[in-house]
């Protein structure tokens, strides 16, 4: 089944024949920036058949690992579509808002919990205690 999303303004538009590898919820501090939310919402797809149109800006920060995370994002209207994690070069981590249908992914997990403001909503703890990210 294709997924397909894009930006607020239509400049940017994407593809991909999928699957949606997994979907999660994450409350690091850049993911707060990079949503403008207490969290970012993002879903994995394969970087293999990711089909990009139209002109895109990105800048590049270190991630929590010590390698680069490469966040893309529209220069029209700003909006952020997706990230390339250095450690995990396969995966393009689609911001899940920008997906056409954002029902067709179901983040599970939330990572780095600890860090999301008390005002942000997430979903309970799992009993199995903190995931990695
Ligand atoms: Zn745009
Ligand atoms: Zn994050």
């Amino acid at each position: 089944m294709e997924i397909t999303g894009g930006c607020a303004c239509g400049q940017v538009r994407y593809s991909s024949p999928g699957p949606v590898k997994f979907a999660l919820r994450c409350a690091c501090r850049s993911c707060q920036r990079d949503s403008g939310g207490g969290h970012g919402t993002h879903a994995a797809l394969p970087l293999e058949g990711f089909e990009i149109e139209g002109g895109t800006a990105s800048w590049t920060r270190s991630g929590r690992s010590g390698l680069s995370v490469t966040k893309v994002f529209c220069p029209a209207c700003g909006c952020p579509l997706w990230g390339l994690p250095e450690r995990a070069p396969a995966t393009v981590m689609v911001a899940a808002g920008s997906l056409d249908d954002p029902s067709k992914v179901a983040p599970g997990r939330v990572v780095y919990r600890g860090e999301a403001p008390p005002w942000d909503l997430l979903p309970p703890e799992e009993e199995r205690g903190h995931a990695e990210a």
